[in-house]
């Protein structure tokens, strides 16, 4: 057959994470015994406010079309939450309503990169962010932490990667896969930057609730100077359990909001009605967050407790989101090498660090968002077969 797909797409794959997530599930179907911490995605269910709401929905014909952005009490509520929990002076006209935050990030990327364009982007990162930027057609250019500084973002490191190409930069915060949690000084830093380039930003905030020791959250889009230019995205799957309902959304300047929506409207039209409709009450449910956060900071010490007991690996412990991502020195093995010695050996599937860019080099994550006994039981079986 003729080779119909795009060059912009060769550029690119399937995603790794959603990939090595299938894999697991179709290995358990098969009744291959293997732990999965491949996804990153929360092992709680949604609270019942919002299953409610969404039958309610049903049940009151809320399955037609909305308007394309999303419906206005939705988007009211999106808009003081914003507000009143990350500073950010945004009113309904600023959001879309998305079927995932992923689609937000799409849009968000679609609708202001092109050919020529550099996108910076902080790694390890999510490995969608580089995906997508190659779907629109510009260049990836990482800007590679290192583990060893506990992933920290300074200005300095963003100017030496600009150049009078660089148009955008993205970053998520809490951080997917490292789980570092931007400090004061790394946003007033990132705002500088943004402000004297005249960058636009993507502040992936999808994390936001899930903060430990005490860390606080700081939003881009609070920050009067550059609020214009940052886009902010969040969504519902992370912080009420809801990654199957498929909700997100952006909030952005009504201007950026509008190109935004030439993609909404030709391609999704809006999100499910009475998806929407349950998302309502979900931004309410904060008693359910908090359990989900005890719960994960838990596990993390668990995870990071076990497994810096074992030779050769060092794992820092998440400040936010639920990723452990550790090093392992083991016979001078990569990090995809590990990944598969790590399956083969103690059937345990991970994600290998390089799947997320530089700085991944040499190590794994690990998603702690899974059973105890399961967490208990790898750590059981990475000591045996890292000794
Ligand atoms: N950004 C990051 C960093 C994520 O980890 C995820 C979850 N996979 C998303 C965006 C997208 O989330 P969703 O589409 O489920 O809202
Ligand atoms: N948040 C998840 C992860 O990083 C889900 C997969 C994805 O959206 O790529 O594993």
């Amino acid at each position: 057959m003729r080779d119909f797909e795009t060059k912009r797409l060769k550029g690119t794959g399937e995603s790794p994470t959603v990939a090595l997530n299938a894999k697991g599930i179709e290995m358990k179907e098969q009744g291959i015994n293997v732990l999965s911490f491949a996804a990153g995605e929360p092992d709680f269910d949604t609270p019942e406010a919002v299953k409610e709401e969404a039958i309610r929905a049903i049940r009151d014909n809320q399955t037609h079309y909305t308007s394309a952005a999303g419906i206005a009490a939705l988007r009211r509520r999106i808009a003081q939450k914003l507000r009143e929990e990350n500073g950010i002076e945004t009113d309904e006209k600023s959001i879309i309503v998305t079927p995932g935050a992923k689609l937000a990030l799409f849009q968000a990327l679609m609708a202001f990169l092109e050919a020529g364009d550099e996108c910076l982007v902080p790694t390890p990162a999510y490995p969608s962010y580089r995906s997508i930027i190659c779907m629109a057609g510009a260049t990836f250019v990482p800007v590679p932490l290192k583990i060893e500084n506990g992933f920290r973002l300074t200005r300095r490191m963003l100017e030496e990667r600009t150049t009078e190409k660089t148009k955008m930069l993205i970053f998520c915060n809490p951080c997917n896969p490292t789980g570092h949690v931007l400090s004061r000084e790394e946003i007033d830093d990132i705002a500088a930057y943004a402000e004297a380039h005249e960058i636009l930003v993507i502040s992936d905030e999808i994390y936001e609730k899930l903060l430990y020791d005490g860390r606080v959250h700081y939003s881009l889009g609070a920050i009067p100077s550059i609020a214009q230019r940052v886009i902010t995205l969040n969504g519902l799957s992370k912080s009420a359990a809801m990654t199957g309902w498929r909700i997100g959304y952006s909030a952005a300047d009504p201007v950026l909001t509008k190109a935004m929506m030439k993609l909404q409207t030709n391609t999704v039209n809006c999100t499910a009605a009475f998806v929407q409709q349950a998302a309502i009450p979900a931004f309410d449910c904060h008693q359910e967050t908090e359990a989900m956060r005890l719960s994960y900071l838990k596990r993390r010490d668990l995870i990071c407790d076990g497994l810096n007991a074992i030779p050769g690996v060092f794992c820092p412990r998440a400040e936010g989101a639920f990723y452990a991502f550790f090093r392992i020195d083991f016979r001078g093995m990569s990090a995809e090498e590990l990944a598969d010695y790590i399956l083969a050996e103690a059937g345990i599937l991970v994600v290998p660090g390089t799947a997320f860019g530089e700085g991944g080099e040499k190590c794994i994550r690990l998603s702690f968002a899974a059973d105890t006994a399961q967490l208990e039981e790898a750590v059981r079986r990475m000591g045996k077969i890292f000794s």
